[in-house]
């Protein structure tokens, strides 16, 4: 690395730069460690319905507090497991938690109607991917009708590698959606043909409600756009009042955030919301 920047004239080789590996290096080493030792928790955010405020849904959401590096983001580990590996160990440990929990919650009648996760693109374009999902669901037996797999806008981008996974997976009965919508530059019509069914407006557009036009326009856009595909649309990162009564009145469909709660644990999330549930869908 430091060799690689003298060749092209520079010739800094700074405290900073030597911080930052060692600290990817840490990441690394704490993460391997914390998937091995089952040491990470799954927290759930509920998901509401705008109109009845039922919960239609719940989020899973890996969460890391390290005996050394303290609590971690998964902001900030997600991308880093993503680049060296991890992610696929990190990524089975998080679908084996789920389904266990939505198992439990089956077996005692307080399953939500779909919990959703998180699934990296890279986690996709794995050969044995829909595979290794099927049997996962089936160890838990747990119904795929109520599983939700949440991509990043990128798998939009890079469709061909992506269509016959995404194709599997609504076969099976897993909804799909996309997450942090309208972030990337993604290609608008693959939303047409790909097993889509809802967009999740990325949080920094809520956060910007009531501050300038231009971001109420992409909101009222993408809002406008989904609905002519047939698409629902979730809003993240609801935090005021002043932000929800703007999105239903754009007729936007599901809400989470602060405003309405925040990720608990398994048995919190079941203790505050199960009396909540919409019905299972279909
Ligand atoms: P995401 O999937 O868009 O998840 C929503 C994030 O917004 C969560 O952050 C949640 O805690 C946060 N959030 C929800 N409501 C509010 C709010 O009202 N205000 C604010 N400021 N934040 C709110 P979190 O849990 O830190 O996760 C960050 C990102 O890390 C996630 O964004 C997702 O991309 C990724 N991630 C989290 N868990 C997993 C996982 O199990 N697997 C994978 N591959 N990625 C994950
Ligand atoms: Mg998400
Ligand atoms: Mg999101």
């Amino acid at each position: 690395q430091a060799r690689a920047q003298q060749r092209h004239g520079y010739h800094f080789y700074s405290a900073e730069m030597t911080a930052f590996a060692n600290e990817r290096a840490a990441i690394e080493r704490q993460l391997r460690r914390a998937i091995a030792n089952n040491a990470l928790e799954l927290h759930f955010q509920p998901q509401f319905d705008v109109s009845g405020g039922a919960v239609v849904g719940v989020e899973a959401l890996v969460r890391w507090t390290d005996p050394e590096l303290g609590v971690v983001d998964p902001e900030h580990f997600v991308p880093i497991a993503e680049d060296n590996g991890l992610i696929h160990p990190l990524g089975e440990w998080v679908m084996r938690k789920a389904f266990a929990q939505q198992a439990a919650w089956q077996a005692a009648g307080i399953a939500p109607p779909v919990l959703s996760i998180n699934i990296s693109a890279r986690q996709l374009a794995r050969i044995d991917f829909v595979d290794s999902i099927a049997a996962l669901v089936a160890e838990a037996g747990i119904s795929p009708r109520t599983l939700e797999f949440e991509f990043r806008e990128s798998v939009l981008s890079d469709v061909a590698y992506v269509v016959p996974a995404l194709e599997a997976l609504d076969r099976m009965g897993i909804r799909l959606s996309i997450d942090g919508f309208g972030t990337g530059f993604s290609p608008l019509g693959n939303l047409k043909t790909l097993p889509i069914s809802k967009l999740n407006i990325d949080r920094s557009f809520v956060s910007g409600i009531g501050s300038d036009q231009g971001n109420d326009t992409i909101v009222r856009t993408v809002l406008g756009v989904a609905h002519t595909l047939g698409l629902r649309v979730i809003a993240e990162g609801v935090e005021t009042e002043a932000q929800a009564k703007f999105l239903r009145e754009q007729g936007c469909d599901e809400f989470q955030g602060h405003l309405f709660g925040e990720a608990v644990s398994g048995d919190e999330f079941a203790r505050n919301f199960a009396r909540n549930f919409a019905p299972p869908r279909d």
